[in-house]
């Protein structure tokens, strides 16, 4: 990958600037979908909490996999990845991706490459679709799409964590595509002022949130 001017931030942090433009972490994403507000307070505010269980967990699983992995991996480029995938099938792990059109980047869990579509994998804690691990999943896909700039088709996929389970996948289509461009230039718009973070209503999430003895927008419940 060519290397391009990058910068931190100078007021929120993981933001970097690239190429005159913001990008921020694809995982966040999955944030937005929780709590807009978490992002602010983590990364505008500076408010910083212990990581939870699923986090260390999560982690751990990640360390394990990529060792797993490595063992029997042969290292190549992204490049000769995709050229040889177009006539056998490949799998790579922690696939870093990028795209500074849209102003993101992360690292994709797994992904299997075949000569007819490319299968992009998120692992997440439990088996449950929220629409925000979604969200998360199909960033990845919009970043690698930007990256390879081919024809081939897109599944995103969400796998439980530690299993073979993948308990839901979807072609990355037109409408998946710019659903998420669309959320995307919303973050983009947080992070330059055009728009508030927005702090969620639903006390069930703030009970569950690992910022909630920090945050002054807690949601009390009956306020759904
Ligand atoms: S406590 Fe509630 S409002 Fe505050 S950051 Fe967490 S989820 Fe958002």
């Amino acid at each position: 990958m060519p290397k391009t001017k990058s910068k931190p931030h100078p007021e929120i942090s993981q933001v970097m600037i690239m190429e005159g433009r913001n990008n921020f972490p694809i995982s966040w994403l999955n944030k937005q979908g929780y709590c807009e507000y978490s992002i602010y307070l983590e990364n505008v505010r500076g408010i910083e909490v212990k990581a939870t269980r699923n986090m260390v967990v999560g982690t751990q699983e990640h360390a394990r996999l990529e060792m797993e992995f490595k063992k029997d991996a042969e290292p190549t480029t992204f490049e000769k990845m995709l050229d040889e995938s177009r006539t056998m099938e490949l799998l790579s792990r922690e696939l870093p991706v990028i795209s500074h059109s849209y102003g993101i980047r992360g690292y994709i869990d797994e992904v299997w490459m075949t000569p007819d579509e490319f299968i992009i994998i998120d692992d997440k804690p439990g088996k449950k679709a929220f629409s925000s691990s979604i969200n998360q999943v199909l960033g990845y896909c919009l970043a690698f799409q930007d990256m390879i700039k081919e024809e081939r088709r897109i599944v995103a996929a969400l796998r439980e964590r530690g299993t073979d389970n993948i308990f839901w996948a979807a072609y990355f289509d037109e409408k998946s595509k710019n659903d998420i461009i669309s959320l995307i230039n919303r973050v983009q718009d947080l992070l330059v002022g055009k728009k508030d973070f927005m702090a969620t209503n639903n006390p069930r999430k703030c009970r569950s949130c690992r910022l909630k003895l920090k945050c002054d927008k807690k949601a009390r419940p009956g306020s759904l």
